[in-house]
């Protein structure tokens, strides 16, 4: 009678030694870095760049580590943009400035 241990006990681990190679071992990750934006509020006001007098988007901008593609824990700072809608002009600001904005 073979019990459930023996069997496992026999079963090969790794097909590379079945066909008489080495085994050479090694981990298969997926790993990265994802940069997301969040829409925060809007307001009208100059544009420092085209210097219309158009909507303003406030976005909080964060990049977080990622394993498997599953976001894991933020790698810096989170950084508050505010984006023209007009131009579409870009202009990274203060965390204090940011929450007066909002
Ligand atoms: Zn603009």
């Amino acid at each position: 009678m073979i019990t459930h241990r023996e069997g496992a006990r026999r079963r090969p681990r790794c097909p590379a030694k079945v066909a008489g190679r080495p085994y050479r071992g090694g981990v298969f990750l997926i790993f990265g870095f994802r940069t997301k934006d969040r829409f925060h509020s809007s307001a009208v006001r100059r544009c420092d760049f085209c210097g219309v007098t158009a909507a303003q988007s406030l976005v909080q901008r964060t990049t977080k580590f990622s394993l498997f593609f599953i976001p894991l824990f933020p790698v810096r700072a989170a950084r508050w943009i505010r984006i023209c809608t007009n131009c579409g002009g870009a202009r990274e600001i203060s965390r204090g400035e940011a929450l007066a904005a909002a």
